[in-house]
């Protein structure tokens, strides 16, 4: 994959690899530990509960609460002046794991501390189809 030096974008690997297939096709996906039955975010080669190595990955319901969020009123990659302000987000979705995303829609425009989210899903770039939240 070459590095897009316009903006940057999440790195497609092995250990994650499972988690975009599954966004390319609008499913948010965890992976669950096969010994312990414990989810985590972000996917790693080991569970960090246990220390297993196999996964199942599963659909999660996609509802999500605001953790926190900053907006970005200066372009520091040249590919993200057209979407300024942007804001990046964390939110802790229903099955625990956190995230790191984009708000959309009204909670892009009136986001509260603990708000309700809903996932949503982005085709705005060509490789690659990224989960935002929306509020529920
Ligand atoms: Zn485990």
């Amino acid at each position: 994959m070459t590095p897009d030096i316009q903006r940057p974008l999440p790195d497609r690997n092995p250990i994650s690899a499972p988690f975009w297939e599954r966004a390319d096709q609008r499913v948010l996906a965890l992976p669950w530990c096969k010994k312990c039955d414990q989810t985590h975010f972000p996917p790693s080669p080991r569970c960090p509960y246990c220390l297993h190595d196999a996964f199942e990955w599963r659909p999660v319901s996609g509802r999500a609460t605001l953790v926190s969020w900053v907006v970005f009123h200066r372009a520091y990659w040249d590919g993200v002046a057209a979407e300024l302000p942007y804001n990046v987000c964390q939110v802790e979705l229903e099955e625990g794991p956190r995230l790191i995303s984009n708000l959309v829609g009204a909670a892009k425009e009136a986001p509260r501390h603990g708000m309700a989210l809903k996932v949503t899903f982005t085709d705005r770039y060509p490789d690659i189809t990224l989960p935002v939240f929306d509020a529920a």
